[in-house]
């Protein structure tokens, strides 16, 4: 039987069962996951329908807010939470601080602040015991109406929580531009799953909001694994079903004399970072968290020698040219990338840039090792700012350009012109391997860096004919070298003009047989073939 609230009933009943105690707060507990104490709860509005039972507020709230009576629901839900609050004190049991929702369209009521504040007064219940829950989504409104009721809240001494972080497409400008005092984050999006790339978001979000040094608390929390996973991100904070269901204020009573809680809350703060304006901009900061950031560029920590990289994006990774995944640059130790030397002048420029507060530059030569490319010397110039600090942790931006060829140029250019002849020849060639029963081509870095390809190609050679690597008029004759390599031609030869400006490459294959003489991989590389008249000037 369907139980659902129609919407004609709900605005039907709406005022009735308001009067008549249908609609009530369930408190739902916020636990700390290391102590196991009590540190808060949420209240949540529950309707209990006198002939159809209870109803989900996903359904009848909605209705509310489409018919302007969402305002009066919440704040009756308010003064049920004041009231509670009183009933502790009056028997001398410590509560904890509440949250209560605000819904996005309250955020139009000039008088929604006034009358919470009116009704905490009746119910002389100090503020700090009050927590107001907003939504990303009241962003519609207008940051600036957003702001002034933040504001205002903040000025009479409310806690302000900025609920479901990260479901909306502009979190972290929102984090940003307001000032909120805790974040919540719902896990419900990472389906019980936390790795793979929920995870990787996750663990993003969490470090944004502790770069700006805003509790965390998670919610949706189902699975001990999923807290113990928060708790490994430092957020230790819990709401969710793995401790309490929301329940009816005489089961939160009893739990609140049962259980033990904690008042304090980590420093609430908001890091202000410094000269922010160039990074905090909307469209580099939605990029720069999701990899569309115009240029090469990464956010790591720092905190006294130990240096953790947070974030890549992809084009840091072309920059660098090898076959790298974001993965492999967060996993890895940084420092193992430097030599002493080279590590000595980039901590130099970041202590430079921490005490500047500037961008400030260096170049250095580093390190690369993947399993394709095998291991690359790189000079990299790298353009560093500080972004944000939590007490000795400092949040660094990372611009950085690849100067190796401009660096080979220059050192062999002193040196004698066979050996310049010899480098500008090695760095010509292009190198690829080609796995012959899946189709697969794994470029080196080069390739991938002045072809613009992904690290891997299926269905090879067919990207590279549909991005114009290879011209439609080679098309044909490039797939008839695949199929041959197939058929176990042992080696191929030939030039191919490359791209749209036909530069001519001598492209070569050369086959890799397993014992039975089935053609297993092809080599490929391909050299620029110099014009002869164009070297002799
Ligand atoms: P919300 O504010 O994000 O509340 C959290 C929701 O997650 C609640 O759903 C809660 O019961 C549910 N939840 C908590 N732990 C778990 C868990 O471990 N697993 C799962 N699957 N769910 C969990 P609920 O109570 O159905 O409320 C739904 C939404 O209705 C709330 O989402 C909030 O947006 C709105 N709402 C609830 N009460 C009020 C209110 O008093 N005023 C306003 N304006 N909106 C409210
Ligand atoms: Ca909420
Ligand atoms: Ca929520």
């Amino acid at each position: 039987m369907d139980n659902k609230l129609s919407e004609q009933e709900i605005l039907y009943s709406f005022e009735a069962a308001l009067r008549d105690g249908h609609i009530v707060p369930y408190y739902q507990p916020q636990i700390n996951h290391s102590t196991g104490r009590m540190v808060g709860a949420e209240a949540l509005m529950r309707w209990n329908h006198l002939v159809l039972g209870f109803q989900c507020p996903a359904d009848f709230i909605p209705v509310l807010e489409d018919h302007d009576l969402i305002f009066k629901a919440d704040v009756y839900i308010f003064e049920e939470v004041c009231r509670f609050l009183r009933k502790c004190f009056d028997r001398g049991i410590s509560p904890v601080p509440i949250s209560v929702n605000m819904s996005r369209c309250d955020i139009y009521r000039h008088d929604y602040v006034e009358e919470i504040e009116r009704i905490r007064h009746r119910y002389e219940i100090p503020v700090r015991y009050l927590h107001i829950e907003i939504t990303e989504s009241s962003a519609i409104a207008g940051i600036e109406l957003m702001t002034s009721v933040i504001d205002k809240l903040h000025a009479l001494g409310y806690i302000v929580e900025m609920d479901d972080f990260g479901s909306g497409y502009s979190s972290l400008n929102i984090l940003k531009d307001l000032n909120v005092d805790v974040i919540k984050i719902d896990l419900g999006f990472l389906d019980g799953n936390v790795g793979g790339r929920g995870g990787i978001i996750l663990s993003s979000v969490v470090q944004m909001a502790k770069w700006l040094n805003t509790p965390i608390i998670s919610e949706g929390v189902e699975t001990m694994e999923q807290a113990d996973y928060m708790k490994s991100l430092g957020c230790n904070y819990i709401q969710g079903y793995l401790y309490a269901k929301p329940m009816p204020k005489e089961a939160f009573l009893d739990r609140l004399q049962k259980t033990q809680h904690e008042m304090e809350r980590p420093s609430m703060q908001f890091i202000n970072a410094v000269n922010t304006g160039k990074f905090w901009d909307p469209d580099s900061m939605e990029t720069l968290i999701f990899s569309h950031f115009v240029g090469p560029a990464a956010l790591f920590t720092y905190q006294e020698g130990k240096l953790e990289i947070l974030r890549v994006n992809d084009k840091y990774i072309r920059e660098i040219g090898m076959n790298m995944t974001p993965q492999d640059f967060i996993n890895a130790n940084p420092w193992d990338n430097h030599d002493a030397e080279s590590r000595k002048r980039y901590e130099d420029v970041i202590r430079r840039a921490i005490v500047s507060g500037e961008e400030e530059t260096c170049e250095a030569w580093r390190q690369f090792f993947s399993p394709c490319c095998g291991k690359d010397e790189i000079c990299i110039r790298s353009y560093i700012q500080v972004i944000g600090h939590a007490g000795t942790q400092h949040l660094l931006f990372a611009r950085i350009q690849n100067v190796t060829a401009e660096k080979n140029k220059y050192q062999t250019l002193s040196e004698s012109e066979q050996r310049f002849r010899f480098a500008s020849e090695q760095a010509n060639i292009y190198a690829w391997e080609y796995t012959i029963a899946t189709k697969e081509m794994r470029p080196c870095f080069r390739c991938m860096r002045d072809m613009d390809l992904p690290p891997l190609l299926t269905n090879y050679p067919e990207p590279v004919i549909e991005s114009g690597v290879i011209p439609e008029d080679y098309a044909d004759m490039y797939r008839d070298w695949m199929r041959r390599l197939e058929a176990g031609e042992p080696s191929l030869e030939g030039v191919i003009p490359f791209t749209k400006w036909r530069v001519p490459f001598l492209v070569r294959y050369t086959t890799v047989f397993d014992e039975n003489g089935k053609p297993l991989k092809a080599y490929g590389s391909a050299t620029m073939v110099v014009d002869p008249a164009k070297e002799e000037k």
